[in-house]
This record gives C-alpha cells, structure tokens and sequence, in this order.
C-alpha cells in the first residue's frame, strides 16, 4: 500500500514537472534580432532608450545610467531570451552609474555586471551591497528607502515596492526631468506616495510575468499578482503615479512564468484601448529611445 502511495506521488509530481518545464522553458527558438539604428544622446537631452525586459539606458543630466542590465543570452540556465538587446553591449556609452531594483536574476545576472568597468557606480537596495563588492565593485551605493545618493545633479531615491524579496527598491530619478522607475512589484498604494510627492515626467513599469507555472490552482494567480503587475493594473498605476508618460517594460524578453511570451503586450495595448490610455502611454521597441520633452510644473 504505501508502495502504491509512492507511485502516485511520483506520477503527480511528474507531471507538475513536466508542466512547470513544458510551460516555461523552450531552448530551441531563434532570438529575434532588432536591427536599429545607433542611438545619439545630445548633452541636454532627457531620455529613456529601452534595451529590453527589466534594462533601460536612462540619459538624463548628460549621465548615461542603466537600470537592472542583462545581456546573457541565456539566464538561470535554462531561460533564452527571445529578443536580442535594443543597444549591443559595445555600442552602450560610458555608463555613469547602474541601477539595481533586487537580487532576482532577471534583474541582478553578474554575467552581465562583471563586463562593466568595477568603478562604475552601482545603486542598490541597502542590504544587497556585498554581492556586488564580492565581484570587485568599488562605489557600492546600498540604499535603504527614502535614503538618496547623488551622481553630479542627479539625485537618486530609493522607494519600496510590492515584491516579496529580501530587498526590492524602485528608484526615483530627479535630474533635469523626474523618472521613476519600478523594476518587479505588484499593484500597491505605495505608487500613490510617488504619485502625492513628485512630478513624475516618465515613468517605466513592468507589465509582465503575472500567471503563475500552476495557473490552474486556485488562489495562486492572485499570489502571483500581488507579486507582478498584470496590464490591467496598469491604469490604477497610472493613476497613482501620475506621469506624463509610462513606457512599459519586463515583457517579451525572458519567458518567465505561464503566459505566451507576447501576451502581456497584447493585453496591454487592448488595456491602453480600452482606458483611453494612448497619450499616456509609450511603448519601444528593444533599442528605441523616447526623448523626454516640454517644461517641468
Ligand atoms: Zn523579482
Ligand atoms: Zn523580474
């Protein structure tokens, strides 16, 4: 008998496995390529170029800054990317300072950071420093929330988010214009505090990763949420938040959790439709940049 129990435990676990594995991992698809053009970022120009998931090139200032950078072709060891990064690793200026949101390895791949010159400046949640010290990093700026560090005049704040990890910041730019950028959180009305306190010109949110492996068991999709933003939380966000434009990120990359790769863009533009969201929204392709304009008040 409990042989017999052992047999359907071994046959259930199988096939969750097998559906974890089936679901989420393929190895075997091209990465699409997205040839553009090299991008020129002019001393007074304020902008926000996206290289793809979690990683954008903020100018701003005449600073070149990079939040949560992975280049790996693959992650995790089984996870490939679908899209090549917007800007090739050789054609990134001189990066002034990198910005990481948290440890998880689509935000935080030392394949990537260890390419990087180790005097580069890196913004992290406070906590975290170690793991880039260990790497050689030599101005490892820990940052516990509503503590800020400055780069010239650019002051960066770090902010909490809804995102079970040891430790997970967004991070509020002000510099020439004011950009808030969120790497992994679920809905939460800490976005409001932002929202309340600043005049947030542009704002980079994630939109993807939100159906869980085991989507079918109840209750989980909804753990899931309350861990990454669906696109239909999207317009409460904006609300929050208040900016002039939201650029949505952490999508179409990396195949992370159950929902077909492009389906948060889908949804998300469908969102956009329906929310009459389309003058406050701007979404680019891996490489495009968005140039920040008009009068800051
Ligand atoms: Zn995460
Ligand atoms: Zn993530």
């Amino acid at each position: 008998m409990k042989r017999k129990k052992l047999v359907y435990v071994g046959i259930a676990l199988s096939l969750l496995i097998g559906h974890y594995l089936g679901s989420s991992i393929s190895m075997f698809h091209e990465i699409r390529d997205v040839p553009m053009a090299k991008q020129e970022y002019s001393a007074d120009e304020s902008s926000v170029t996206y290289v793809g998931h979690a990683t954008a090139l903020i100018h701003l200032n005449n600073l070149n800054l990079l939040t949560d950078p992975v280049y790996s072709e693959t992650v995790c060891f089984i996870i490939k990317r679908h899209v090549l990064p917007g800007i090739r690793f050789e054609d990134l200026p001189v990066i002034d300072a990198i910005l990481i949101s948290h440890e998880h390895w689509d935000h935080l791949d030392k394949a990537t950071l260890k390419r990087f010159d180790k005097k580069t400046p890196i913004i992290i949640s406070k906590g975290l420093e170690k793991k880039l010290e260990s790497m050689g990093f030599t101005d490892v700026r820990g940052l516990d929330y509503e503590e800020h560090t400055t780069l010239g005049n650019v002051r960066i704040t770090a902010y909490p988010v809804a995102h079970r990890v040891s430790k997970s910041s967004s991070y509020l730019i002000e510099g020439d214009k004011t950009i808030y950028f969120v790497g992994d959180s679920g809905l939460t009305d800490k976005f409001r505090f932002i929202g309340d306190n600043y005049d947030v010109d542009a704002t980079l949110l994630p939109i993807g990763a939100y159906r869980p492996r085991l989507w079918f068991i109840p209750g989980l999709s909804v753990a899931m949420r309350t861990q990454h933003m669906h696109p239909e939380d999207i317009p409460s966000a904006i609300e929050m938040i208040n900016p002039d434009m939201m650029i949505p990120m952490h999508y179409g990359v990396f195949k992370l959790t159950y929902e077909p790769v492009d389906e948060p863009l889908a949804i998300f533009e469908e969102v956009v439709r329906k929310n009459d969201l389309k003058s406050k929204v701007r979404v680019l392709e891996p490489g495009e940049k968005y140039s920040i304009r008009g009068e800051k008040g």
